[in-house]
């Protein structure tokens, strides 16, 4: 059975393959496609309004468990792309 984790936007549980893992480098928020970057992850869905929310609540903050602010440009240019 595929393993489940929670969109930290929408705060649905949703197996991982179709849930972005997100990392945190020097406090930019980056997108890790292939999950396999080392460290904490969150999860979210690809999606502009999952992203979105996710940045409004500081929950990338949260389940990074990081001290000061994201930079989410990059993040939020990635989702674009998807559009
Ligand atoms: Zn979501």
């Amino acid at each position: 059975m595929e393993a489940v984790r929670t969109c930290v936007g929408c705060r649905t549980r949703a197996p991982r393959s179709t849930l972005l893992r997100v990392v945190s480098i020097d406090s930019v928020l980056v997108p890790d496609e292939r999950a396999s970057m080392p460290g904490r992850g969150a999860w979210v869905h690809e999606t502009q309004e999952c992203v979105d929310a996710a940045i409004r609540r500081r929950a990338f903050v949260r389940a990074l468990r990081v001290s000061g602010p994201l930079d989410t440009q990059t993040i939020e240019e990635h989702i674009q792309r998807k559009g």
